[in-house]
This record gives C-alpha cells, sequence and structure tokens, in this order.
C-alpha cells in the first residue's frame, strides 16, 4: 500500500482536530477522525435556550482567521457568514470603578479619552524612547510597562488579556502569547511607530463573524462532509497499537495528550502536563430589553486591573450579531474567572448572580433580576503560555520528533484562537506530504 493510502488517524474533533482532516483531504490523503464526545467541535458549542442562542465556547472569529472563512466556504457556509452590528464593532467598553468608559480605538479617541489621566497619556506618547528590550523573555506585564506605563497595562491591555486569553499578564511570556508585539518593536522600535505605518497599509476592518446559527455551524458542516469519516462517542485510551498502522495527529488537549504518550517519553508527559490550563465561567442571562437602561451600543466590557471582583468581562450577544434573543429582550454573557480568579469555578449559581447584581446592574442600569440563565463551567479552558513556554514547545516537538508517525497538533502551541489553532493543524497536516 502506498504511503498516501495508509489513512491517518486523527484524535479529538475540535477546531485543531477539524482542520487538520480537511487539509488532509483536500490533499487526497484518507483519514478516520476519533472523537470522544457525542458531537463534533470541542470547545465550539451553541445551545438554544428556548429562543436564545448561547454560544458556549467561542462567540465570534476576526477578519484575519483567513483559515477559518477558507474552510467556512469549503464547507458551504459561505452564505450563513455574518458580520457583528457596526456599533458592536466600534465600542468596546472598560469597567473601572463603577464607570463605563469607551476603549478608544484611534489616536484621536485616545487623546480625548477619560479612561487615562493627561499624565498616563503622556507617558504612552514617550513610548518610542522606550528603554530597549531585555536580553532575557519578557512577562506581557514587563513589556507594556517598559513602552507604555502601569496605567495603559492596567486600563487596556491587562483587561484585553483577560478578556482574550483568561490570563495573568504578570505570568504570561510576550514572545510565546503575542509575539507579534515583540516582532513589531524589533522591526519599528516602536509600537506607536508600528501602528503608524501599518496604518498606511490596507489592514482588515475592526469587526468580528459569526455564522447565522451560531458557532456550530462550523462542525455540523464538518461533520455533513466527512460524517463517513468521523467516530464519535470514541474514546481513545492508548495509541501504541494505532501507530502500528497509523500516521496519528494528535489534537487533544496537553493534559490529555500527556498521559496518552507517557508510556513513550516520561519528558513528554512531564512537559505536557506542565501547561496550566485557566478556568473559565460563562454565564448567559436574558433581560427584558425594558429593565435595562444602558443602550447596550457595543461589543460589552472588559473590567480594569485594579477591580478586585472576578467578573473578567461581559459580551453583549445580542448588540453583536442579529437574532441572538427576540427583539423585546437582550441576551447578555458574562466572563468570570481566568488565570487570576480560578477559584470562581467552584462557586455556585447564586454567586455569579450575586456578582453581577452588585457589580453590573449599577452600570448597565439593569432593574430586577434576568429573566432566565445559564451556566457553563469550563474547567480547563485555555492554556497559559507562561514565561518559559516556548522552551516547552521545543521540548515538546523535540520528543515528539522520536516517536514514528506521530503528530502533535493543538491550541497550546502557537496561539489560542481558532485561525491560530487551525493554521497549526494546517501546518502539520501539509507538513505530512514528506514521507513518514
Ligand atoms: C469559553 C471560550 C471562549 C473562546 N472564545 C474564542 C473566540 O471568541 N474566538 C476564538 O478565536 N477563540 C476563542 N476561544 C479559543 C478557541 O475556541 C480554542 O482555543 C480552540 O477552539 C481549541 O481547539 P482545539 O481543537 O485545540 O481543542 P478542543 O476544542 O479542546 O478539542 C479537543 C477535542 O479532543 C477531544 N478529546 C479529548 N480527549 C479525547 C480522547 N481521549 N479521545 C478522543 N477525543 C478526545 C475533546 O472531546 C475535544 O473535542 C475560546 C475558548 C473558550 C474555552
Amino acid at each position: 500500500m502506498s504511503l498516501k493510502k495508509v489513512p491517518v488517524v486523527i484524535v479529538g474533533g475540535g477546531i485543531a482536530g477539524m482542520s487538520a482532516a480537511h487539509c488532509l483531504a483536500k490533499e487526497g490523503r484518507d483519514f478516520l477522525l476519533l472523537e470522544q464526545s457525542e458531537k463534533l467541535g470541542g470547545v465550539i458549542a451553541t445551545k438554544k435556550g428556548g429562543p436564545y442562542f448561547l454560544e458556549t465556547g467561542p462567540f465570534s472569529f476576526l477578519p484575519k482567521a483567513k483559515l477559518i472563512f477558507e474552510m467556512a466556504q469549503e464547507l458551504g457556509l459561505q452564505e450563513e457568514i455574518v458580520e457583528a452590528k457596526e456599533s458592536a464593532a466600534k465600542n468596546r467598553f472598560i469597567l473601572k470603578k463603577q464607570k463605563l468608559y469607551r476603549l478608544p480605538l484611534t489616536a484621536k479617541d485616545f487623546l480625548f479619552s477619560s479612561l487615562l489621566s493627561p499624565w498616563a497619556k503622556l507617558r504612552f506618547l514617550l513610548e518610542p524612547f522606550a528603554k530597549k528590550p531585555p536580553l532575557e523573555e519578557e512577562t506581557i506585564a514587563a513589556f507594556v510597562k517598559r513602552r507604555a506605563g502601569q496605567a495603559v497595562l492596567d486600563n487596556m491591555i491587562g483587561p484585553f488579556v483577560s478578556g482574550v486569553v483568561a490570563g495573568d499578564p504578570y505570568r504570561l511570556s510576550l514572545s510565546a502569547q503575542f509575539p507579534i508585539f515583540a516582532t513589531l518593536e524589533k522591526e519599528y522600535g516602536s509600537l506607536l511607530r508600528a501602528f503608524q505605518r501599518r496604518k498606511k497599509e490596507n489592514r482588515p476592518k475592526q469587526t468580528l463573524f459569526s455564522f447565522k446559527e451560531g458557532m456550530e455551524s462550523l462542525p455540523k458542516a464538518f461533520l455533513k462532509k466527512y460524517g463517513s469519516q468521523v467516530r464519535c462517542n470514541t474514546t481513545v485510551l492508548e495509541i501504541k497499537s494505532i501507530l502500528q498502522n497509523h500516521p496519528v495527529i494528535l489534537t487533544t488537549p496537553a493534559y490529555v495528550s500527556a498521559k496518552l504518550l507517557r508510556p513513550f517519553s516520561e519528558v513528554l508527559f512531564q512537559e505536557l502536563a506542565s501547561i496550566y490550563y485557566a478556568p473559565i465561567v460563562l454565564v448567559h442571562a436574558a433581560y427584558s430589553r425594558n429593565q435595562i437602561g444602558h443602550p447596550l451600543n457595543g461589543f460589552g466590557f472588559l473590567s480594569a486591573a485594579g477591580e478586585t471582583h472576578p467578573l473578567l468581562g461581559s459580551i453583549w450577544a445580542s448588540s453583536v450579531f442579529e437574532g441572538r434573543s427576540p427583539k423585546e429582550d437582550v441576551l447578555l454573557t458574562f466572563y468570570f474567572g481566568g488565570a487570576k480568579y480560578p477559584e470562581a469555578i467552584n462557586w455556585p449559581d447564586e454567586k455569579y448572580l450575586e456578582v453581577i447584581q452588585k457589580i453590573a446592574n449599577p452600570v448597565l442600569k439593569i432593574s430586577g433580576d434576568c429573566k432566565k440563565y445559564w451556566i457553563q463551567k469550563h474547567e480547563k479552558a485555555i492554556p497559559q503560555y507562561f514565561l518559559g513556554h516556548q522552551k516547552k514547545i521545543e521540548t515538546i516537538e523535540k520528543e515528539t520528533s522520536k516517536i514514528k508517525g506521530l503528530h502533535l497538533v493543538g491550541n497550546y502551541f502557537s496561539g489560542v484562537s481558532l485561525d491560530e489553532a487551525a493554521s497549526h493543524a494546517k501546518k502539520i497536516a501539509q507538513s505530512m506530504r514528506r514521507p513518514q
């Protein structure tokens, strides 16, 4: 049998597994995808709560998510893609001391924003004169403080880091988590200068995308196309016997891959098992529109670093995409926990509702309780790229290369977004063109 005809076994049917499979199929290679749960998608899931659409995993993807667009198109979802309402794309807020501040997205907005004091703005404008980077790896917090000052860290970048990767900027590695900033600093010597230059290039507009019926449309369309090559409800407990006959792409989370690979390498086990996943709790809350005094004219808010509660932020789901709730209602999603407040994962339901009432009700001018709520807990939601992550990945790659036919893919390698996980899968699938 020629190598091309031996089916590749893919373990895990999240975005990484589906992307690897789709890429192999495009190259004419056969695959079999094994997924432990009853449905595909991994953390991608859209639930129906009566007339409300609830995203219990990723909410949207960005214009730069080229592979997600490409895959959606090739799976026949072109007409299903929806863009965020304009106000949601333009307005994001920061919650600071019981007040919402619009996040400045342009230089003019920045100068007139009251989010930062005049002193903090001046400090930011001195960014081109910042100290040179240290020789050793820096945390995101150290980088931002060095270049733009503490206030920019606390009020702009810190909330973004907590909101997007559920992380703590004081522990995350800049070069592992957001390598683009390290690259821009190297190339342009200053972030302000880099943004100024890049603004002139044709950069994609600030917006977001999803599907009419929610993010789960993607795994559903995948299953429709490749159903005969997918086995759901199939938990892989060992891979030695599979590897005897097939190349394997392992796309399970690092802590699962660690256990599966222990029989091959203790080092691999240790490195994979030591990747920390931060927990996240999502509380979807539906209200009558007339219960809310705030216009909800935006994407939502992120909490500033100085806030002492574990409410990371809120997405105003029904303000972002059409059809997420009946017109007379609104649907808000509140995010709790992350690496800074992992204990929030163990709270009883009432405690989340109490915090929403105490923190969000006054700023959004909400009167009374929500009509309905749904809670989704992800105990191990997002891998954290702490200092030393890149070294860890190098060791993992080196150890993996010693195991014939084995390939690892996932969101713990080179970015946690859907697109980054898909890109990593594509890169690995393409590398398999070479004989094993
Ligand atoms: C709450 C939340 C919100 C997010 N929001 C966004 C967002 O808005 N935009 C964005 O771009 N990204 C977002 N992300 C990040 C992004 O969704 C994830 O990083 C990405 O989907 C992870 O994909 P994956 O395939 O690597 O892993 P997973 O989705 O975890 O998939 C792994 C799969 O492996 C399966 N599996 C595990 N063990 C076994 C086994 N032994 N045998 C067989 N199968 C097994 C699992 O069941 C699962 O289906 C969010 C993540 C979370 C948790």
